[in-house]
């Protein structure tokens, strides 16, 4: 049987397609339909062929909407011979509320469901509903599965995600800390486990998912504990472009003094804000550039970033009460030698030390099996950098989904 995964967006569509094996999932096929709604669009599948070989096709054409992207990705799988055993279908749901606490097959009641979450998650719900929705139009003979990147976090106890505000604001708004990248702090600390070869049960790790949205994970014997993002994914950490934590009475200070709309703080915060309100810039090797040759603004981002970094690593060992493992992953985790051995420069106090020699120049797609060690061989915290995979985990969840 073949699964695909679809990651909808506002104006996007991104997918995978794993084959399932005795001996696991394989991937035969990613893709991307981009500028849907644009005058012109763009799509595009890479194929894997079973002997390893890849082909690529790249096509600029008109995406009105996202049945048009939808029917592209079936007939470009179509034509590859991908689609004759498909057999479901994994989408990717940002928010699950306090409703969605695993992943869950859906039918018309679990979409109203999921609807009655969008006020939670305005700016993200929408989209991956359309997706839902496109996909059962056209093949109403698959089974959906719906995959929420909050469900991991379903594990909080109240301490971790009650915020300190009347009763009435969580019983009749929901307002708690829900935490976001489920997919794949489960899936890091998952293979963690494994890369130490023991069992995540007896295992306390911080995980730290470091892409353009960014958050970090206390993970206790499998189980997530404590998680940096909340009610939404602007808490936390500095991101690219969302400013993580800040006084609350900042929006208010902004709406009466600078006399912005809520639209237009949201705004700010989650477009406008993090390294690129800090520097102007919000990909990380860009700002690295810049900071090599000096400049100021960028050097400044990259110490707000570490810092916020490093606070959370404090605080979450203190959260555990015990620490085996910091796990660095997504696109800055994997990739940027320089920002690990910040985050954990003079961390003994911890009983993190990081061995230069492992660490320099080297990326998770490098190392046999996506996973690096870079501790010294006395430091008392293993730090393993874990190249992320969440289609492949929201893949696993579908299948165990429509088995269980
Ligand atoms: P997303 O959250 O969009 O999935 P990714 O996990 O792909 O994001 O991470 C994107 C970030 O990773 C960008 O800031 C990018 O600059 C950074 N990144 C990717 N490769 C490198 C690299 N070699 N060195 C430093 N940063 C990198």
């Amino acid at each position: 049987m073949q699964v695909l995964v679809l990651n909808s967006g506002s104006s996007s569509i991104k997918y995978r397609l794993f084959d399932d094996h005795a001996d696991g999932l394989r991937l035969r096929a990613r893709g991307l339909v981009e500028r849907i709604g644009e005058a012109t669009g763009r799509a595009e599948q890479v194929v894997l062929a079973e002997d390893g070989t890849t082909s690529q096709e790249v096509e600029d054409l008109p995406v009105p909407d996202h049945v048009a992207g939808f029917r592209w990705i079936v007939s470009r799988l179509e034509a590859v011979g991908l689609a004759d055993d498909l057999g479901a279908i994994g989408h990717r749901v940002v928010h699950g509320g306090a409703e969605f606490t695993a992943p869950t097959v859906i039918d018309e009641a679990v979409i109203a469901r999921i609807e009655a979450q969008v006020p939670l998650a305005p700016l993200h719900n929408p989209a991956n509903l359309t997706g839902i929705e496109v996909a059962r139009q056209l093949r109403p003979e698959l089974t959906n599965v719906a995959v929420f990147d909050t469900a991991f976090h379903a594990t909080l106890p109240p301490a971790a995600y009650r915020y300190a505000v009347p009763e009435r604001l969580l019983s009749e708004q929901g307002v708690r800390r829900y935490g976001f990248h489920g997919t794949s702090h489960a899936y890091v600390a998952r293979r963690a486990a494994a890369a130490l070869a023991r069992p995540e049960e007896e295992l306390k790790l911080v995980t730290l998912h470091l892409g353009n949205g960014a958050s970090a994970a206390a993970v206790d014997g499998g189980r997530s504990v404590e998680t940096s993002m909340g009610l939404s994914p602007l808490e936390g950490l500095v991101m690219g472009t969302r400013s993580g934590d800040l006084d609350p009475a900042v929006v208010f200070h902004l709406i009466r003094q600078a006399g912005m709309s809520p639209d237009e703080v949201e705004r700010t915060l989650n477009r406008e804000s993090g390294l690129l309100g800090l520097c102007g810039d919000n990909d990380l090797r860009t700002i690295e550039g810049r900071a090599a040759e000096g400049d100021e603004a960028a050097q400044l981002a990259l110490d707000v970033y570490v810092h916020r970094i490093r606070k959370y690593l404090g605080a979450y060992t203190a959260v555990l009460g015990q620490l085996d493992a910091v796990v660095f992953t997504a696109g800055v985790g994997e990739n940027s030698d320089t920002l690990r051995a910040a985050i954990c420069a003079d961390l003994d106090v911890l009983g993190i030390r990081v061995a230069a020699e492992r660490n320099d120049g080297q990326r998770a797609a490098d190392a046999p099996d996506g996973v690096l060690a870079i501790h010294a061989d006395d430091s008392e915290v293993a730090v393993l950098v874990i190249a992320t995979d969440e289609e492949r985990e929201i893949a696993e969840q579908t299948l165990l989904a429509i088995r269980s």
